[in-house]
């Protein structure tokens, strides 16, 4: 099946009479269970367990789950709360103390300062560089490196790691490889197909495209997402509410038609921000100006919504920006209907988030300057987007 088909019909329930052609929406949290069939306790859960209690797993979810290893091409998926869960759990259930971390040092801000402030504590070491390099992430590995974590597009700045080059890398190592692929999604980039380990994803945001629901996911191999569950889901807790799930999947039924509109609305307002003169730096990876445009070629089949760029003044404009935009919201968050901007301080990330420091900091600030605007070009029509940025940009 083509991805088309897939994000459609992946996890329905099977074509017989009477069966409803959509997953049903199941809010129920246990399930009537015979003693012979499961254990009390996680560790006697089986894949073929029937579902017991919806921290274990539940049938929306599970659908949901199905869709995602699908669209992805893995063997199975698990299902969180949120993005920030699927990631904190993906850590703690590869590391222990003793093991070496390798981070992308500019990546989704919760999960750099999770690794900085929180996996210290426990005894994992964590190195950050700019994986946009495969040098970097080899000449970080050591013996006791586990995990090498990624995100291409890297939130804010949409600076791109290759990651089969660094699949090869890792593995030669002994280590692992995930992606978080949550701005690609599945449409853009299959990170399985490319050699990684684990590709996660915050549901939030494209996956479920209309901003009315929180979710993330782990995407791999059956025994490692079978381990994830339990030790991560489980016992950490953070199970997907059944009602977000649904939404989600109802979300994922036009990924890949709303993923070609939200590219083609991107490649219409990256150019209009291009030519705009006071537009100091566009970075959309189909812009022939991205710095790694030519990896964004090779790995991305869709160049996605996410456009960011660098102004003079950026906190000034940032105020003229959220008393005057009408059609594009001055609001976090990103890949729903609706265009979203916000405005990154450099400052603010460099220090408390990345803790980048010397070369790193300045590379850095060599790409976003004093701070970047993200914008996730939502699916208004292209004229009114660029219309409300010119009336804001004055
Ligand atoms: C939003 C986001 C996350 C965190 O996801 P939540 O669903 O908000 O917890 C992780 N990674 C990336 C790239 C994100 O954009």
């Amino acid at each position: 099946m083509k991805i088309e088909t897939q994000s459609i019909h992946a996890g329905l329930p099977a074509a017989r009479s009477g069966e409803p052609v959509l997953s049903p929406l199941v809010p129920a949290s246990s399930f009537y269970a015979h003693p012979d069939d499961i254990g009390f306790s996680a560790n006697d859960l089986s894949d073929k367990a029937p579902h017991f209690y919806t921290r274990w797993s539940n049938p929306t979810a599970q659908a949901l789950e199905a869709r995602l290893a699908a669209l992805d091409g893995g063997e199975a998926a698990v299902s969180f709360a949120s993005g920030m869960s699927a990631i904190t759990g993906l850590f703690l259930n590869r590391l222990k103390a003793g093991d070496h971390l390798v981070l992308s040092n500019v990546c989704y801000a919760g999960v750099a300062e999770f690794a900085h402030d929180s996996l210290p504590k426990l005894g994992i070491k964590v190195t950050a560089v700019d994986t946009s390099d495969p040098a970097n992430v080899a000449a970080a590995l050591r013996p006791e490196t586990k995990l090498v974590h990624i995100e291409t597009p890297a939130n804010p700045i949409l600076r791109l790691s290759d990651i089969s080059n660094i699949a090869g890398v890792v593995h030669a190592a002994g280590a692992e490889l995930s992606v978080d692929a949550t701005m690609a999604t599945p449409v853009a980039t299959r990170p399985l197909e490319l050699g990684a380990d684990f590709v996660v994803h915050s549901l939030t945001k494209y996956a479920c495209g209309h901003g009315d629901a929180l979710g993330g996911a782990v995407i791999g191999k059956a025994d490692a997402i079978a381990d994830l569950r339990k030790t991560s889901l489980i016992h950490l807790g953070a199970a997907l509410n059944p009602f977000a799930a649904w939404l989600i999947l109802r979300g994922l039924e036009t990924l890949p038609i709303r993923m070609k509109a939200h590219e083609e609305n991107a490649r219409a307002v990256s150019a209009f921000l291009d030519n705009h003169p006071r537009v100091k730096r566009v970075y959309w990876p189909g812009l022939r100006s991205h710095p790694q445009h030519d990896l964004a070629v090779r790995q991305m089949q869709n160049f996605s919504g996410m456009v960011s760029f660098v102004t003079d003044d950026g906190a000034a404009l940032a105020r003229r920006f959220a008393d005057r935009l009408k059609t594009v919201a001055y609001a976090v968050s990103l890949g729903k209907t609706r265009s979203l901007l916000f405005y990154i301080p450099a400052e603010d990330l460099i220090a408390s988030s990345f803790h980048l420091e010397g070369r790193d900091a300045v590379a850095y600030r060599d790409w976003t300057g004093d701070g970047t605007f993200r914008m996730s070009v939502g699916l208004e029509n292209a004229d009114d987007i660029i219309a409300d940025l010119e009336v804001a940009l004055g």
